[in-house]
């Protein structure tokens, strides 16, 4: 008899060699029609498995997160299956699941074409109508090299296997694929599904390795899933802040600087509305704001642990002989500032900000826009305080960056804690005091956190914080990184209440992390319709005919003078065609004006997004027009 305890705590017991799918039916049909695998004394296993000893198990039914993950990768059997069925030459070589999908890395001298991605669909639909069961067959490593002798992929991938059972999964048919599983029961269970794309790519990455090709697939679990994940991914094509950017004259990229970007003049007005708001901020929750040099040198960095743990990130220059390196981060220069002055326990905690300029290497493989680049200004923070003070700072940094959050709109954000990893420096008693004060800060403030065990930093535990966008993608963006090392390192003091000197604790905090990356994300969030207060341009005065241009200009004063960004088109061109230029150029307000308009000081309005246009008085409208801009607000409708 077979011992098996449930996850609310009741056993069930069954003959020796039962499975976890008979288990499933004695518990309820429900349960066994639902169930995808089962996860036993924590470790995701097939139904067919049988239970020979007492476990904890617990049945993985679709509705589970780790369900898709699961049906995911069976699909991508099936796609492999497909593939070697129509080009019978087809070497497989790996295929795991990754975010929204699945890829298969296949060696075959014939190119996939997007146009085969139909035919390879079609036989996937008949493996998975045919509803056929996948099989575990399990042997030695030398039976599993024996049974691969001369599949130099294969052979590869069960050195990568750490156990000495070697397991194999049919499904039906001939087919038959080297893994460690667990898989769906049967092909049926695999939920609408589809071929997305074909890319090269090195095995093991490695560029001298003959180039493979990835098939990348998706499956979900509801035909409307996959219909809204394609329709996510056709959003995401319009608002690519790379196309956006361009044609808004933002930003640019030129060859002269691969992975530096240029900005605007346009993006520097979100660039510089970011900046201003970030200041008022900062200052308000009592930050000071330093600058430190981008060029330090090298002796710097071998005593702040970068030359050991990131020389291969960092530029390096020579001045007069000397070898300096480009900073990576903002934290020696912040050291250097904190020395040059004694500190005492009553200044404390002292919070000192900088948006400093870092450069990073990327390969060039990586780099996305101004999602990934290799220089980037980091809005960045140093909180020096004792012990006894550092729940409080966390407790203010996480008011602070949710307020900066909500200012431009988000409100989905999760936060991960990341601990103790196996290679770290400091006392186990230490960590567990600045752990404990991040849990309980999170606590205090009542949000649910994820804890990612052993994945912290090896100076400190940190925070991390990541938000969706309106197409449902995850940023990370902030973190708040505890550390005992650096200053220690470079011998930070100060004077406690006992007259002795101690090392401060240091807090590095960032909130939008890159500001190039943090406007790429805006850009595309928004598909640039910004919000008013971050429009690079708030309005157009658009004159009906040449015979209002006069009050056209006199608006267009009114308009300057209350310090609105606002310009006026005098072309000849009809009003329609200036409105749909102005629309294109996604401008919040277009002020139409004619002689009813100049008779009364009126301005028409058509609000950007909006089908009814509003009459108003402009100083009236300029009026609406700065209460947004001060209060941030998305809406641009009002009320006359
Ligand atoms: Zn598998
Ligand atoms: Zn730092």
């Amino acid at each position: 008899m077979a011992k098996i305890k449930l996850p609310d705590g009741s056993t069930i017991e069954l003959d020796n060699s039962s499975t976890a799918r008979q288990l499933a039916e004695k518990i309820g049909p429900n349960l066994a029609k639902q169930a995808i695998a089962a996860q036993i004394n924590g470790k995701l296993a097939d139904l067919s498995t049988p239970l020979n000893d007492d476990v904890d198990l617990r049945i993985i039914t679709i509705k589970d997160p780790q369900a898709l993950d699961i049906m995911r990768h069976s699909c991508a059997h099936v796609m492999a299956e497909a593939i070697c069925d129509i080009w019978p030459d087809t070497k497989l070589v790996y295929g795991p699941t990754v975010k929204d999908g699945f890829y298969y890395d296949i060696d075959l001298d014939e190119s996939i074409h997007p146009d085969d991605f139909e035919r390879i669909e079609n036989k996937m639909r008949e493996i998975i109508e045919q509803d056929r069961p996948f099989r575990r067959n399990e042997m030695t490593r030398q039976q599993a090299l024996e049974k691969l002798a001369g599949d130099k992929y294969k052979t590869d991938n069960i050195k990568h296997v750490d156990s000495p059972v070697i397991s194999f999964y049919s499904q039906g048919g001939g087919f038959e694929d080297l893994c460690r599983g667990p898989h769906v029961p049967t092909t049926g269970k695999i939920g609408p599904f589809k071929v997305m794309s074909v890319a090269g790519a090195y095995w093991h990455g490695d560029p001298t390795q003959k180039m493979l090709q990835r098939v990348y697939g998706t499956a979900w679990q509801t035909q409307k899933d996959l219909d809204d994940y394609l329709e996510r991914l056709e959003e995401a094509k319009k608002r690519d802040h790379r196309i956006l950017g361009k044609r808004l004259d933002l930003f640019s990229f030129n060859q002269a600087a691969p992975g530096f970007a240029f900005m605007h003049a346009k993006g520097m007005i979100i660039w510089n509305a970011i900046v201003d708001f970030w200041r008022d901020i900062h200052d308000r929750y009592g930050y000071q704001e330093i600058k430190t040099p981008i060029i330090l040198n090298e002796e710097l960095w071998h005593k702040s642990g970068h030359w050991d743990n990131y020389k291969e990130n960092m530029y390096f220059t020579d001045i007069d002989g000397i070898s300096y390196a480009i900073k990576p981060m903002n934290c020696p220069g912040g050291c250097l500032v904190y020395k040059t002055r004694q500190h005492s326990y009553r200044q404390f905690p002292m919070r000192v900000a900088e948006l400093g300029l870092v450069h990073r290497h990327e390969a060039s493989g990586v780099m996305h826009g101004l999602f990934r680049v290799r220089q980037f200004t980091q809005d960045d923070a140093h909180i020096f305080c004792t012990p006894p003070q550092i729940e409080a700072e966390i407790v203010s940094v996480i008011e602070l960056t949710f307020e900066i959050y909500r200012a431009f709109g988000f409100e989905d954000f999760h936060i991960e804690l990341s601990t103790k990893p196996e290679k770290h420096i400091g006392a186990d008693e230490i960590w567990d005091i600045s752990t404990n004060a991040l849990s309980s800060a999170l606590d205090y403030k009542k949000i649910p956190f994820k804890i990612n065990e052993g994945d912290g930093a090896f100076y400190g535990p940190k925070i991390d914080f990541h938000l969706e966008d309106c197409l449902k993608r995850s940023w990370q963006l902030g973190t708040i990184q505890l550390d005992f090392s650096m200053p220690q390192r470079f011998g930070l003091v100060y004077t406690d209440k006992d007259n002795t000197e101690k090392t401060p604790v240091m807090i590095h905090r960032a909130v939008l992390g890159s500001f190039e990356r943090f406007i790429g994300i805006l850009i595309e969030h928004y598909a640039a319709n910004f919000p008013l207060w971050l429009s690079p341009q708030h309005a157009r005065v658009l004159p009906i005919s040449e015979k209002t241009n006069d009050y056209a200009l006199k608006v267009l004063h009114m308009l300057k003078d209350a310090r609105l960004r606002c310009d006026a088109d005098l072309s000849d061109e009809k009003v329609n065609a200036k409105i749909a230029k102005a629309h294109a150029e996604k401008i919040p307000y277009m002020l139409v004006v004619g002689p009813k308009e100049a008779d009364a000081a009126t301005v028409n309005v058509r609000t950007r997004g909006l089908k009814q246009n509003k009459t108003v008085a402009v100083d009236r409208f300029i009026q609406l027009a700065k209460q947004k801009i001060i209060d941030k607000t998305i809406d641009l409708d009002f009320q006359p």
